[in-house]
């Protein structure tokens, strides 16, 4: 591939839109710009895109151009024709010098850099790609409410765009569809009409057209969760438990031997509580006392590592996954050193985080106040999650 190839992306933004009312698709309101300015910085991100011509509803032409000129690599925005082939002519026209060229629909706001990438690999190799996603239910030809044909799902692909083509190759099969007035829904076909083969690479289901007024709300959704994606979140926590006789001592998840334990209503691991309480604090959420209630029955006696793992399952299901965590144990007595390994293994596996991604220590109060006395263990944590998708 050489790079030095001038390569243009033509962005279809023409399209009316009526099912999404009377401004058209291109211009609505989406995620805090417009469904064009946000695909069209998706389509022209890759660096293998030099240059981009943007081709939007005529009546319209004024407004499109003043939010597409913002875009450094736009070079021409057009009025488009009468259907999704003139403008894209139209396009063709204006992409100068290009060798190569990426068409995409202004309507699949969810493109990624890496498809865009993809797809123009491809066409490099062979003149024309198009992205396709397999067929995941069973086609059938339908005539008069009746089944006519079950097609063979193997072979069925669902094209979508990005498609690049060599562009000396797509204007030809343009320049052929309009003498013969051959018209189609994407540019493959024409080049497929043409004769020329065309490489089908694996497309991205989130890559979906937005055609309805729920696709648009569903690619917003799925818009701003990508732009949170990795966002990271940093929580605080402290616990405090009595140590009395006739209890077992549990920090970290690990039974230590011990004359004294923590009291309290669960197995009073302070540290798993104070762990559970950053991780909450990071993700926003309550804290383990209204979490699990020391009222509730349930929670009698219970094995601090199990509520723990409620706790990480939690933070999944509201899209956080934890990154790193920090504990301090302030005791006085037992010596926990022996046991900080253990502590670590055991949280790095219900946190599924590397025990790198643990720190744990202890220290003493220097014989200062309830703790120095020994009548108490605390902890100390601060955790970091990072924001995950889906
Ligand atoms: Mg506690």
């Amino acid at each position: 591939m050489s790079a030095l190839e001038l390569t243009a992306a033509i962005l279809a933004a023409a399209g009316r839109g009526r099912r999404l009312g009377t401004v058209p698709k291109a211009l609505l309101p989406f995620a805090g710009r417009t469904l064009l300015e946000h695909t069209l910085a998706a389509v022209l991100e890759p660096d293998e895109i030099h240059a981009g011509v943007v081709v939007v509803p005529g009546e319209h032409l004024a407004a499109a151009r003043e939010l597409a000129v913002r875009h450094p690599k736009v070079t021409a925005v057009l009025p488009g024709g009468e259907e999704r082939q003139d403008s894209v002519a139209a396009g063709l026209a204006a992409v100068g010098d290009a060798v190569w060229v990426v068409v995409h629909d202004a309507a699949r706001p969810l493109v990624s850099a890496g498809l865009v990438r993809r797809v123009l690999e491809a066409a490099r190799e062979t003149g024309a790609a198009t992205a396709a996603l397999p067929a995941r239910d069973t086609v059938k030809l339908v005539g008069a409410g009746m089944v006519t044909e079950t097609l063979d799902r193997e072979r069925i692909w669902l094209a979508q765009t990005p498609q690049a083509f060599r562009r000396a190759l797509l204007r030809d099969a343009h320049e052929r569809a309009r003498r013969e007035g051959l018209r189609a829904t994407d540019d493959a076909t024409l080049v497929e009409a043409v004769g020329a083969p065309v490489r089908v690479v694996p497309g991205d289901p989130l890559n979906f057209k937005v055609t309805t007024a729920e696709d648009l709300a569903l690619a917003e959704v799925l818009v701003r969760e990508r732009a949170g994606a990795g966002e990271r979140r940093t929580g605080i926590g402290y616990d405090v438990h009595r140590l009395v006789p006739g209890r077992r001592l549990i920090l970290g998840g690990v039974e230590i031997p011990s004359a004294l334990g923590l009291a309290g209503h669960s197995d009073a691991d302070a540290v798993l509580h104070a762990v559970m309480d950053a991780l909450l604090g990071a993700a926003g959420l309550p804290d383990i006392g209204q979490l699990f209630p020391p009222t509730d029955e349930r929670f009698r006696g219970a094995d601090s590592s199990g509520l723990l793992r409620a706790v990480v399952n939690h933070l999944r299901q509201v899209g956080y996954a934890p990154v790193n965590i920090d504990v301090v144990i302030l005791a006085e007595a037992p010596l926990l050193a022996p046991y900080i390994p253990a502590m670590r293994e055991r949280l790095a596996g219900v946190l599924a985080v590397e025990a790198g991604d643990v720190g744990l220590k202890a220290t003493t109060a220097e014989g200062l106040g309830a703790i120095g006395r020994g009548e108490g263990i605390a902890a100390q944590a601060v955790a970091t999650v990072r924001r995950i998708t889906g």
